[in-house]
């Protein structure tokens, strides 16, 4: 059953209270790979749902253009404490309604329509926001865009400094959705300052880790921080930006009244909810252990033949070419999910395929490690790809290992579900 429990839901509404008990009962039985989530807490769920989602509040705390707010500002402000804190940044603006508004709050604030962006191509792991062809960031500014390294699949720093000489950029954007290797945060540092160019670091994938110690911060090296608040770092969906104080201004207005109305309060507390629990110490033993487990799965794929992208991984986040067992990303992902393992296909660097059924697909270990699996598992989850991959044709032995996969999770609470 749901954990906190819907029973006015299911009173008002069977049928949608129906799909979220469908939805709690899919993400406990099964091995949640999706690189991007990850489980909240109940307390996270509690603040999301509470009476906060009813009032208005354009404006930042104690400059608001609506009465009533007695008790939002100190929430906001709550959550503006706890993320400088955690981070160690001299401005935070939470307000920002998810990941991709959080970067447009960039553009705005730093560039004006057709001056020059930089940021990493998306095939190459970067985020369409960073200036990829179909996105806003795209069509509207003059977007350069750099990847990897052939050999290595590793970012390609001669090439981010060229491209930055030539074309000078006045935002680069470092960071990504498909990068499974160290974020060499004062490499972009030194290229951005020769160039004059603000450093954005989007660390939506890592910020957990950072909170955690488990990846070096960018506080010190970007002069602009965007990340959502639902991946490794374990909150709502949402999002922040943190600044240094030069940059704090332009920040705040670009957001409001730049970009958004009223900010999502409900989502502002459980924020601040997320952000007093990875200020807690057992946080950084979390972010180690997603770390860890990564490491581990990483080396039993391996251990099975399986090609990763640039050798292994740093962080959370696998991301692997399939095609070597003889099958496209899309029906890999496909058969994996059959078997209760759920991930996504990605394209991986220089990829020969069409981004619709790439060569990839990417893991992650955030959510398995919030359920409680070790190093000790990976092995098992290994064994579980390989056979889902190789069989995917063959829809019984998919729901074979699908029955083995609800049946080890039974044993592993989930935060949402009793
Ligand atoms: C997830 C992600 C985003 C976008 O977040 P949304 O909340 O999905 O809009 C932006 N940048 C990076 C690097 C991401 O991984």
């Amino acid at each position: 059953m749901h954990e906190p429990a819907i029973p006015s839901l299911t009173g008002a509404d069977p049928e949608v209270a129906r799909l979220v008990q469908a939805e709690a009962r899919r993400q406990f039985e099964k091995v949640r790979l999706i690189a991007s989530e990850n489980y909240v807490s109940t307390a996270v769920l509690e603040a999301t749902g509470s009476v906060l989602t009813n009032k208005y509040s354009e404006g930042y705390a104690g400059r608001r253009y609506y009465e009533g707010q007695q008790v939002v500002d100190p929430v906001e402000e709550l959550a503006i404490g706890r993320a400088k804190a955690l981070f160690g940044a001299d401005h935070a603006n939470v307000q920002p309604y998810s990941g991709s508004p959080a970067n447009l709050a960039v553009y705005m604030a730093f560039l004006d329509p057709g001056d020059a962006v930089m940021g990493m191509a998306l095939p190459a792991g970067g985020h369409l926001t960073h200036g990829w062809g179909v996105s806003a960031t795209g069509k509207w500014f003059r977007s350069v865009q750099y990847g990897v390294r052939k050999e290595t699949g590793v970012v390609d720093l001669d090439q981010v400094r060229d491209l930055a000489r030539a074309e000078r950029p006045k935002v680069i954007f470092c960071g990504g959705t498909a990068i499974p290797r160290t974020i060499d945060f004062p490499a972009f540092a030194e290229i951005a300052n020769e160039v004059g160019a603000v450093l954005a670091a989007d660390i939506a994938h890592i910020a957990g880790l950072i909170a955690g110690g488990a990846h070096p911060s960018p506080v010190g090296h970007a002069q602009v921080i965007t990340t959502t608040t639902h991946k490794t770092l374990r909150g709502p969906r949402g999002a922040m930006i943190l600044t240094d104080a030069a940059h704090a201004k332009a920040i705040d207005k670009a957001v409001f009244p730049g970009l958004q109305g009223g900010p999502h309060n409900h989502t502002t507390a459980a924020i601040a909810v997320a952000l007093g629990e990875a200020l807690d110490p057992s946080f950084g033993l979390y972010a180690h252990a997603v770390v860890q487990n990564a490491r581990s799965l990483a080396a039993a794929l391996l251990d099975r033949g399986f090609d990763l992208v640039s050798g292994g991984t740093d962080n959370h986040l696998i991301l692997v070419d399939v095609t070597g067992k003889g099958v496209g990303g899309k029906p890999a992902a496909k058969a994996l999910d059959r078997a209760g393992i759920e991930a996504n296909y990605n394209t991986v660097p220089f990829d020969p395929r069409k981004p619709f059924d790439p060569s990839g697909v990417r893991l992650g270990t955030a959510a398995i490690t919030t359920r409680g699996l070790t190093p000790d598992h990976m092995p098992q989850i290994a064994e579980w790809i390989e056979r889902a991959i190789l069989a995917a044709q063959d829809e019984q032995a998919l729901d074979r290992i699908a029955a083995e996969v609800a049946d080890l999770m039974a044993g592993y609470p989930m935060p949402g579900w009793a």
